[in-house]
């Protein structure tokens, strides 16, 4: 595909973010996302139950590192949450829930490299063996049994690669907490899951 020669469609790719599903979408520059080593450990001490389950997840990633590089290449990013109950994350409704944002993270990398932004990338929250592969005993890229079963969907977690998640929500004016007066258990009390896309 030619690189890109069209101003960057930043109105375009929020609308596409909101149709596709999230509660806000923002557009943001790639520099303003601020990655932690420290955070990327945590997938490892203690460990998570999603460790070297798939390629998306450590130690599979390219971690931090890896990011600060692409950050170096890639110049805009669009960040997109999904406001929803705390209930539905601790119910059967979650695996949804993060599929969903997979596909809208999908989404938008695929509309910029329509778009000519060819290197563009998305990046979503969770395993991919968990949300989409969680009936197969094993991931068929890491067993080298195939092609992965959910290209158009699954993107790596931002957790391996140290993403401050809480500051995005600050540099895209959302408030980290909501309905921080309420219990967790409280069947009003909301929450909110995140994703980007690097584009460039
Ligand atoms: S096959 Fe694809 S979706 Fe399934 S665990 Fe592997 S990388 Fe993730």
């Amino acid at each position: 595909m030619e690189a890109v020669t069209e101003p960057y469609k930043t109105e375009e790719l929020l609308q596409l973010a909101v149709s596709l599903g999230a509660s806000d979408a923002r557009a943001i520059d790639a520099g303003q996302i601020c990655v932690e080593d420290a955070l990327a450990r945590h997938c490892l001490k203690p460990r998570c139950e999603n460790f070297g389950l798939s390629p998306s997840c450590p130690p599979h990633v390219s971690g931090p590192a890896g990011f600060r590089k692409l950050q170096e290449k890639l110049e805009h990013a669009i960040v997109v949450r999904i406001v929803l109950p705390s209930a539905v994350l601790f119910s059967a409704e979650r695996r949804e829930v993060m599929g969903l944002l997979h596909q809208i993270v999908a989404g938008i990398e695929r509309e910029a490299v329509e778009m000519g932004y060819v290197d563009s990338k998305g990046f979503a929250g969770g395993s991919c063996k968990t949300i989409f592969c969680h009936d197969h005993d094993a991931c068929r890229r890491l067993s080298e049994d195939g092609q992965c079963r959910h290209p158009e969907s699954a993107r790596p977690s931002m957790s391996g690669f140290g993403i401050n998640v809480s500051q995005l929500m600050q540099t895209c004016g959302w408030p980290a907490k909501i309905n921080v007066r309420r219990a967790e258990s409280d069947p009003e009390a909301m929450t909110w899951v995140a994703g980007l896309v690097l584009i460039g």
